[in-house]
C-alpha cells in the first residue's frame, strides 16, 4: 500500500501565527490585552471577556497531562502504522488545554500531573506539528 499522508493543517486567520510558530518550533499562543488569560486554540474572542484585543507570545511548552487515551484502531489510514499511540490531553503552564500525540513513553507510566514538553516535527516542507514527550 502507498504510503498515506496523514491530514496537514489548513491555517486561516485565527490561527496562522500558531502554525507559523510550529514551523519555527514555537508555541505561540494569545493572550487577552484586557483581563490576561492565555487561551487555545486561537480565535477572535476572549471566552473569558469577550475582548477582541490580543498579543500573541511564545509559551514555555511545558504542561501536565489531565487526561489521555490509548487509540488501537487508527482513526485514519495514515495513522495505521503507528497504533498503539497515545493521544493527550495537556494543561499549559499558562493555563490552556491541547492535545497532542505523546510519544516516548509507554502506556502504564501514563499519569495524570506527569510533566511533559512539546516538541516539533517537521511533517512537510513548511509544515511542523506538535506533540508531547516526558521532560
Ligand atoms: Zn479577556
Amino acid at each position: 500500500m502507498a504510503d498515506v499522508l496523514p491530514p496537514l493543517p489548513q491555517p486561516n486567520p485565527d490561527t496562522q501565527e500558531f502554525w507559523d510558530g510550529c514551523r519555527r518550533h514555537e508555541l505561540r499562543l494569545q493572550r487577552c490585552d484586557d483581563c490576561g488569560t492565555a487561551r487555545f486554540s486561537p480565535r477572535p474572542a476572549c471566552p473569558r471577556c469577550a475582548s477582541l484585543r490580543h498579543t500573541w507570545f511564545t509559551a514555555a511548552g511545558r504542561g501536565t497531562v489531565y487526561s489521555w487515551t490509548i487509540v488501537h484502531a487508527p482513526t485514519l489510514p495514515a495513522f495505521a502504522a503507528r497504533v498503539p499511540y497515545a493521544m493527550a490531553l495537556v494543561e499549559l503552564e499558562e493555563g490552556p488545554f491541547l492535545v497532542g500525540q505523546l510519544r516516548d513513553c509507554e502506556p502504564a507510566k501514563i499519569r495524570a500531573g506527569l510533566r511533559v514538553a512539546v516538541r516539533f516535527e517537521d511533517v512537510a516542507e513548511d509544515v511542523a506539528l506538535p506533540h508531547w514527550r516526558p521532560a
